[in-house]
C-alpha cells in the first residue's frame, strides 16, 4: 500500500490524482489540503477517510471539525497545517497540486522528512530549484515530475541517464494557447473569458492564463533546467498545437526520443505515483490513422513575451526567477479580477524585473522577501 498526501486536492491536478486513487486499490490517501473549497474537501474526506485534512482559514477548519465530528480526522489550518501534512509520518509521497509559491515551504519540509515528491507545483522549482534539488539529493528523495512536458522528458531519459548517456538538448513542446497566431493589436482587447479558453487542456485558472501568455512555458523552461540539470542554452521550446508530443530529448549522437499520447494529465500523475512502473489507464488512445500530420512550429517570442522573460531571468540568475514568477502570480490575479488588461501582465513582469537588483544564491527567506517586495512594487504601480 502506497500512502499519499495531497496538498491542493480540490483543484484540477488534485481531483485527477484522486481519480487515480479510486482506480488503484493499492493507493491510500492519508492527507488532503485545500485553499477554500470546504464543500469539496468535506466530500473528499468522507470518501477517502484520511488521517488529517487542512484548509487555509482557521474559521473554515472549525466548520470542518464540526461537520466531520463523527470521524477520526484531524483538521488543521494555515501554513502550519500544510507543513504538518507535508511532513506527516504516515505518508510515503506528497503530491504538490497546490498553485503558487505557497507550495515552497511544505515541499521543503516534506523533503526533510524523507518524502518523495510528485511535483505539480512548478512555482517551487522556478523560485527555489537551487535549494530543492540539492536538498532532495541530500535526503535521498525523488522529485517526480507531474507536469506533462517534464514527465515526457523523464520517460524519455529513463534507462539512459543511469548508464551515463548524455542529454544534448531538451525540446519542450507548447500548444501555443488560445491566442496562437494572433498579434499584439488583437491581444489589446482580449477578455478573461477569451484567455480561459485553452484549446487542448482543462486546467486551473492561473495556469490557463499562463498558457495564453506563454509564461507557463517560460516557467517550464526554468523547471526543466533544475529537474534535469540542463543549461538554458540547451533547452528549446517548439509549438506543437495538437498537444500530442509532450516533449522530446536529443542525445549526444543526435537521436531524438519523444513521448506521445492524448492530452490527459492522469497519465503523468499516474507515472509519478508508480514510477518506474506503468499501469493500465483508461482513456482514449492516439489514433495515428486519423492524424494526417503532426504540426511543429516556432514560438512567436516577439508577441508572447513569456519565454524571453524566463530566459532573461535564468541568465540574470539568483533571485530573478522569483521576481518573474511572483510578478506573474500577482499580475495574473489582477487580470482575473478584471483590474488590468491582458498585455499589462507583460508590462508588470517587465517593470518588476527591471526594478530588481539580483541577490545571488538566495536563501528561502531571501526568496520570500523578494516576493514581498515584488507585491509591494506592484501595489504601488496599480494604485497609481
Ligand atoms: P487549481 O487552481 O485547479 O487548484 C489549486 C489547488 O490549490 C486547489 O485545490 C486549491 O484549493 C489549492 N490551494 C490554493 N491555495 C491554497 C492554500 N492557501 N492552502 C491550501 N491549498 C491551496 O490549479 P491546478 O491547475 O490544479 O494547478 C496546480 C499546480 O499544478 C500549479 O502549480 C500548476 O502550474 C501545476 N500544473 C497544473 C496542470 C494542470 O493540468 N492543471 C498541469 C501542469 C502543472
Ligand atoms: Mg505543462
Amino acid at each position: 500500500m502506497k500512502k499519499i498526501a495531497i496538498i491542493g486536492s480540490t483543484g484540477s491536478i488534485g481531483t485527477q490524482t484522486l481519480d487515480i486513487v479510486r482506480n488503484n486499490k493499492d493507493l491510500k490517501v492519508v492527507a488532503l489540503a485545500a485553499g477554500s473549497n470546504v464543500e469539496l474537501l468535506e466530500q473528499q474526506a468522507r470518501e477517502f477517510l484520511p488521517d488529517i485534512i487542512g484548509i487555509w482559514s482557521e474559521d473554515k477548519a472549525g466548520k470542518l471539525r464540526h461537520a466531520l465530528s463523527e470521524f477520526n480526522i484531524r483538521v488543521v489550518s494555515g501554513m502550519e497545517g500544510l507543513i504538518e501534512i507535508a511532513a506527516m509520518s504516515a505518508s510515503d509521497i506528497l503530491v504538490t497540486a497546490i498553485v503558487g509559491m505557497i507550495g515552497i515551504r511544505p515541499t521543503v519540509e516534506a523533503i526533510k522528512a524523507g518524502k518523495d515528491i510528485a511535483l505539480a507545483n512548478k512555482e517551487t522549482l522556478v523560485t527555489a530549484g537551487h535549494i530543492i534539488m540539492p536538498l532532495a539529493k541530500e535526503h535521498g528523495v525523488k522529485i517526480l515530475p507531474v507536469d506533462s512536458e517534464h514527465s515526457a522528458i523523464f520517460q524519455c531519459i529513463h534507462g539512459e541517464e543511469s548508464i551515463g548517456n548524455k542529454i544534448s538538448r531538451l525540446l519542450i513542446t507548447a500548444s501555443g494557447g488560445p491566442f496562437r497566431g494572433k498579434d499584439k493589436a488583437y491581444l489589446e482587447h482580449v477578455t478573461v473569458e477569451d484567455a480561459l479558453k485553452h484549446p487542448n487542456w482543462s486546467m486551473g485558472k492561473k495556469i490557463t492564463i499562463d498558457s495564453a501568455t506563454l509564461v507557463n512555458k517560460g516557467l517550464e523552461v526554468i523547471e526543466a533546467r533544475w529537474l534535469f540539470d540542463v543549461m538554458p542554452e540547451n533547452i528549446e521550446v517548439v509549438i506543437q498545437p495538437q498537444s500530442i508530443i509532450h516533449s522530446m530529448v536529443e542525445f549526444e549522437d543526435g537521436s531524438v526520443k519523444a513521448q506521445l499520447g492524448t492530452p490527459d494529465m492522469k497519465l503523468p500523475i499516474q507515472y509519478a505515483l508508480f514510477y518506474p512502473q506503468r499501469r493500465y489507464l483508461a482513456g482514449d488512445r492516439l489514433d495515428f490513422k486519423a492524424l494526417s500530420e503532426i504540426i511543429i512550429d516556432k514560438p512567436d517570442r516577439e508577441t508572447f513575451k513569456g519565454l524571453d522573460f524566463a530566459y532573461n531571468a535564468l541568465e540574470a540568475g539568483g533571485s530573478m526567477p522569483t521576481v518573474f514568477n511572483a510578478a506573474n502570480e500577482r499580475a495574473v490575479a489582477l487580470f482575473l479580477e478584471g483590474r488590468i488588461k491582458f498585455l499589462d501582465i507583460y508590462n508588470i513582469i517587465d517593470a518588476c524585473m527591471k526594478n530588481h537588483k539580483v541577490i545571488e544564491h538566495p536563501s528561502l527567506s531571501d526568496i520570500f522577501e523578494t516576493e514581498k517586495n515584488v507585491y509591494e512594487y506592484i501595489n504601488q504601480m496599480v494604485r497609481r
